[in-house]
């Protein structure tokens, strides 16, 4: 009844057309859902994302679940998770993505989830990791363990934007530490980041997880920047 009221005086908007949500509709409708621009990256043999990766680091599969365009929805969404708080949204498009990529070949073996930690500081400001909110709908979905809290950040990186890609690659360089590396040993993991641009950071990722554990990585983001 409450709920009801509060519905007519302040009612769920869709985060991208604003139009009113409907039942069972939560943060976006299900019109903006349809038009999400999926990559589909996890059903073709080789895609952008695996060959700016390839030769830089070992991994099985990378794939993303939007592509990232200025001005479009991606850009809305992002917004949210990353200046509005919007966890839940994270969680949601986790679900959603969840349910593209389960019973495809890409995840078929994927044995746990792991994301790519915020530093504290950021943490705090942000008040959380859209990453790991992400990944979170993922592991439901894709009924695997989330093994992030043996992934940590040493220290904090400056702003990434204004470097060159070498600069970049010496900025995320072993900023990342692995502990009981033992637990994840020779497991395929499936490595959660936001947007995937240069790839600088989960290449700094990567390599210290498979220094320290021997597994088998695959790579998942929310965007892609091609
Ligand atoms: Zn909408």
């Amino acid at each position: 009844m409450l709920k009801d009221i509060l519905q007519i005086i302040f009612p769920n908007l869709c985060i991208n057309c604003h139009q009113t949500l409907v039942l069972n509709e939560k943060l976006l409708c299900l019109n903006c859902q349809l038009e999400l621009p999926e990559t589909q990256y996890h059903l073709m043999d080789e895609n952008s994302i695996e060959k700016s990766l390839w030769g830089k680091i070992p991994f099985q599969r990378a794939f993303s679940f939007l592509y990232f365009n200025q001005e479009g929805i991606t850009q809305k969404i992002l917004h949210e998770l990353k200046y509005k708080g919007n966890e839940d949204l994270a969680v949601l498009l986790g679900k959603i993505y969840g349910q593209r990529l389960k019973n495809s070949k890409a995840v078929e073996d994927i044995e746990g989830i792991m994301a790519i930690p915020l530093h504290p500081i950021k943490l705090r400001k942000r008040g959380y990791n859209q990453s790991q909110a992400f990944a979170n709908g993922l592991a439901e979905v894709l009924e695997i363990p989330d093994y992030s809290s043996l992934l940590f950040r040493k220290k904090n990186t400056a702003t990434q934007t204004q470097k060159s890609r070498l600069e970049r690659w010496n900025n995320v360089k072993s900023v990342f530490g692995v502990k009981n590396a033992e637990t994840i040993q020779n497991k395929h993991i499936l490595v959660v980041d936001d947007v995937i641009t240069t790839g600088a950071t989960i290449e700094s990722c990567v390599r210290e997880i498979i220094e320290k554990s021997n597994c088998t990585l695959s790579i998942a983001s929310i965007a892609h920047a091609a």
